[in-house]
């Protein structure tokens, strides 16, 4: 099993202003002409001080949908017809885009990692298909879930059928199965979008409160590909998750529900992080079966490719947030602190005058960062 940890940070919203822009992708001092690898933050105890974290790329507030998905996530598609199993996780604060990187929005530009995970799917099956002359024939099928205070629920059922204690999960023949879950066939990227918009209707109205409680759930999607030749049959299935929102959930809220929702959210993550550092250290033994999240997507358990995305916003708001993100998801890495002169200016969206489609740096309004060579 391998693993990719990427990090994405998000545009400024409407509402917020480029001088607070604290956080920066970076290209690795050894290789300053390759694509972002680092994370620079300040030291919020001093300013003058900057944190770096490395991952295996960095993307940006001008990384598009397209950028994201054919770096990172196009190449599992081959493997995952393969018979191995992949999945994509998104990781990070609330309001950090998470959603936008996973849904994404309706605009074709816009849209998000699974639909264009399902497209390419649809589009590699029909080539076997056709390939094979009719020989092989696969089948695709979703099933989509959500893991609150650790009970799994079924998006494809109503609220109003939701057993309060969920449904249950059982080892069978070594892998974990959640029992009774609704599998739907879907032939094509329509039939497909349908039902994932049904299940996610279902899913936001199902909440009094709306986004508190799309906060505080992981959101699973399970792609089972069933490709037939003859007697041989072969599955692998993508998963897709919408993590619950990282922040510490115990800071702004100490109702008892809240320190409930937390201490499971947290204990999950917590674990998801565990057997990530485990999977890229190559360990052994993988703590997946300490949280059901894990348990279920078995974690470590098959051959299979783990690609975590760890969504931040680039303000000064999340500071604290962003910087336990980053050493949450980057716990094996070694930090460098960087001494800089003053706070840094980063870069912005391209200015509408620059034709060349390279964007435009206000280099006059950076200050010199002078990093340490990682180790
Ligand atoms: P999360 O799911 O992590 O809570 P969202 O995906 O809802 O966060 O994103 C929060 C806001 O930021 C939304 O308005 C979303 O449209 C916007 N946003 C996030 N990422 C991007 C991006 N890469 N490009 C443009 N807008 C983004
Ligand atoms: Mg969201």
């Amino acid at each position: 099993m391998s693993v990719r940890v990427v990090a994405r940070i998000r545009p400024l919203l409407k509402q917020e202003l480029e001088k607070d822009t604290i956080v920066e992708a970076a290209p690795n001092v050894s290789e300053p002409l390759a694509t972002p690898s680092i994370v620079r933050i300040p030291n919020p105890k001093n300013e003058a001080e900057a944190f770096s974290f490395q991952f295996n790329s960095v993307y940006d507030q001008l990384a598009t949908q397209q950028q994201v998905f054919d770096n990172e996530i196009a190449p599992t598609v081959k493997h995952l017809f393969k018979g191995f199993d992949v999945t994509i996780f998104a990781y990070g604060v609330t309001g950090t885009g998470k959603t936008h990187t996973m849904r994404g929005g309706k605009l074709l530009a816009e849209r998000g990692v699974i639909p264009r995970l399902l497209s390419s799917i649809y589009r590699r099956s029909r080539k076997i298909e056709k390939d094979t002359e009719g020989d092989t024939k696969v089948d695709v099928a979703m099933s989509y879930y959500e893991i609150y205070n650790d009970r799994v629920f079924d998006l494809f059922e109503s609220l109003e059928k939701r057993t309060p204690a969920g449904l249950p999960i059982r080892d069978n023949n070594g892998k974990t199965v959640v029992v009774g879950l609704t599998e739907r066939p879907c032939t094509s990227l329509k039939d497909f979008e349908t039902l994932y918009d049904q299940a996610n209707v279902n899913r936001s109205t199902s909440a009094t409160k709306l986004n508190a409680h799309s906060s505080r759930s992981h959101a699973v999607l399970c792609v089972k590909v069933t490709q037939v030749t003859g007697n041989e049959v072969r599955v692998s299935t993508a998963s897709a998750i919408d993590l619950a929102g990282s922040e510490d959930n115990r800071r702004t809220d100490n109702g008892k529900e809240r320190m409930v929702e937390s201490a499971s959210i947290n204990k999950s993550l917590f674990v998801l992080a565990q057997c990530v550092e485990a999977i890229s250290k190559k360990q052994n033994r993988i703590p997946y079966r300490e949280s059901k999240m894990t348990r279920i997507l078995s974690l470590g358990q098959n051959n299979g490719l783990t690609v975590m995305i760890l969504n931040l916003a680039p303000v000064r708001s999340y500071h604290l947030d962003t910087l336990s993100s980053l050493n949450f998801a980057n716990r094996t890495k070694k930090i460098e602190v960087n001494e800089v002169e003053n706070r840094p200016f980063f870069r912005t969206a391209p200015k509408p005058e620059s034709k060349s489609g390279i964007p435009s740096v206000p280099l006059a309004n950076r200050q010199p960062l002078r990093p340490k060579a990682l180790s």
